[in-house]
């Protein structure tokens, strides 16, 4: 491709509302423009790269068994209804009506439309196990749309749904795709790890997340020092065993806090540690109030909270809501006396706690020496609370590290969720009716794009692996105005072209430095720049991630770029 007669804007300066460097390298390369909060065009360059990674996703599909299809983004409300998700959810999900008032979906995901046609066509347990998927355009309306294309509100998604006739052929195909997904990302050039996620109301028990290690993930990875074990913050257990202090009980004593509102700041007032006071914080577990106990050094975990409830929305109280029932604001709440109308739950390490001081549910007092029995009572300990770096694996080996992640992928076993909601059964060998066992599994291919941005940069600009590189070699010509160069660049992108070889030919008549301030930005994995020696046929040849240069004769570059790319 001819850089005069393409699209590739790019940019010196760094764009003011993009905060992380795959969101500002991406828009000052010229691979991609906002269209609107969360929706963006890409550039050829940036289609390029989109279609890379679709083919790396199609072929490890195609190979894993799965088949391509294509569903549409326009999806009847009546389908989400049979599944109670046009209720449940929620603002994401963005909706429209036609010319006469019927309402639609722009699809967020597939598993409705899926769901409905696999129902219709399939009746016999002989055409099961069956796997299919889609590269698409999803619509969500985010909250809060931002990083780009990590988390946009319309984004490009493979979701592939798989549907079987027993448990165990959903787990034969749950690996294969756990195996494809982590080929994928390999030959994406990526630094990723397979972690366990939450399943959430879903019913489904297994589910891994796939992410890629980056500061800038929106996901904590709690891993083990010494063994392989990998979970999302969100559902690793806490194995910890808490020892039972032999001291003696003190009396408890009703004490003035004034303005004294954040652990920490209780903890200072009273002369003790963080773990010597006890947080309590109130939430609306679907439709009931719950005030949840934990240690003052522990953070509770909404997600366990959800689940020990089975509960579909789990969120924090308001301050004017949790005043209505305990009579307090935050800052002075706790479990003593609190109206049996209220479940307390608390946090198994809060059975264990000795004198420690806790919110009177007065403001500015709290209560000091409390000990749990003897001076409140909960209806449940259960695991609450996040997992701490330092608190033992739950796999019985080392200890916990945390990491931060960008989800580019996950797989869950669904189990018989939609096909019971939706009625999509098929006959066995006996000829009796059974209800479908369902997989899904989804890759954001714009994200994972963003993603290898992220840990493919430095000062200059993008450094694409070579798999997923727009183009494998940029060419340029220092002075497009000097004959013998234009004449020799001119030959080598006819030849390398022929050669098979991807080439973005910088043949506009800008400046040498603009050229290579540009070529590293665009981060192309092989620069041949033809200058002064190319009247005797010479070039300078770079490699972007290395800085690696050489002069090479014209007749030497094929086989260093394929002594390179391993071809
Ligand atoms: P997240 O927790 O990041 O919101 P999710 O759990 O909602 O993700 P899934 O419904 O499992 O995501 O979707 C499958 C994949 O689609 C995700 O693994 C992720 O890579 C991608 N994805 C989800 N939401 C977005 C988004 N807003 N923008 C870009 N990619 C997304
Ligand atoms: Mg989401």
């Amino acid at each position: 491709m001819k850089q005069s007669q393409t699209l590739l804007p790019t940019l010196k300066e760094v764009p003011a509302d993009a905060d992380i460097k795959s969101h500002q390298l991406l828009l000052r390369a010229g691979f991609i423009r906002q269209t609107a909060s969360g929706v963006y065009s890409f550039l050829p360059l940036g289609k390029r790269v989109l279609r890379k990674v679709e083919e790396i996703v199609r072929d490890e599909m195609d190979k894993a068994g799965a088949n391509e299809m294509f569903m549409p983004a326009l999806q009847p409300a009546e389908l989400w209804k049979e599944t109670g998700r046009w209720n449940n959810f929620g603002p994401e999900l963005m909706r429209l009506h036609d010319r006469h008032d019927r309402e639609f979906a722009l699809g967020a995901t597939h598993e409705e439309v899926i769901t409905s046609l696999v129902r219709d066509e399939v009746k016999s347990y002989k055409r099961l196990p069956l796997t299919l998927y889609q590269i698409q355009t999803k619509f969500r309306d985010e909250k809060r749309p931002r990083f780009g294309l990590l988390r946009g509100r319309e984004f490009v998604m493979k979701d592939a749904y798989s549907f079987h006739d027993s448990f165990d052929s959903l787990d034969e195909t749950y690996s294969k795709m756990y195996q494809a997904y982590s080929n994928i990302f390999s030959r994406c050039g990526l630094n990723f790890r397979a972690v366990i996620a939450d399943s959430g109301a879903m019913g489904g028990k297994d589910t891994h997340e796939f992410m890629v290690l980056s500061d800038v993930g929106e996901d904590t990875i709690a891993y083990s020092d010494t063994s392989n074990y990998a979970a999302n913050i969100e559902m690793a257990p806490v194995t910890q065993e808490y020892k039972q202090l032999d001291i003696p009980l003190k009396d408890m004593e009703k004490v003035e806090t004034p303005n004294q509102r954040t652990m920490q700041e209780v903890a200072d007032f009273l002369g003790h540690s963080l773990e010597q006071g006890l947080k309590a914080l109130m939430f609306k577990v679907d439709e009931s109030l719950v005030l949840v106990i934990t240690r003052g050094d522990h953070e509770v975990n909404d997600i366990k909270l959800k689940n020990l409830y089975n509960a579909s929305v789990v969120e924090l109280a308001t301050e004017t809501e949790t005043k209505e029932v305990l009579g307090a604001s935050f800052g002075s709440l706790g479990p003593i006396g609190v109206n049996e109308k209220i479940d307390v739950v608390a946090d198994t390490a809060v059975q264990y706690v000795v004198n420690v001081s806790c919110g009177a549910n007065e403001d500015g007092f709290h209560y000091k020496n409390v000990n749990p029995g003897r001076d409140f009572n909960v209806k449940e300990y259960a695991d609450l609370r996040f997992i701490k770096e330092g608190d033992p694996s739950p796999d019985g080996n080392g200890t916990i590290k945390f990491a931060r992640g960008i989800e580019v992928g996950h797989v869950f076993k669904l189990g018989k969720f939609y096909a019971e909601k939706m009625g999509a059964t098929f006959l066995d060998d006996q000829g009796k009716a059974n209800t479908m066992i369902m997989g899904c599994y989804g890759i954001g291919v714009s994200r994972t794009l963003a993603a290898i941005v992220e840990q493919f940069h430095d000062e200059k600009g993008i450094t694409w692996p070579t798999n997923v590189a727009p183009f494998q070699v940029h060419l340029l010509s220092i002075n497009a105005k000097n004959e013998e160069q234009k004449q020799l660049a001119d030959e080598l992108y006819q030849m390398l072209q022929e050669a098979g070889m991807e080439v973005l030919y910088d043949d506009r008549k800008e400046r040498a430095g603009v050229k290579f301030a540009d070529s590293d930005l665009v981060g192309i994995p092989f620069r041949i720049t033809v200058g002064k020696r190319a009247n005797e046929g010479y070039v300078e040849f770079k490699v972007r991630n290395t800085g690696d240069q050489t002069d090479l004769h014209q007749s030497d570059i094929l086989n260093k770029i394929k002594e390179l790319l391993e071809i």
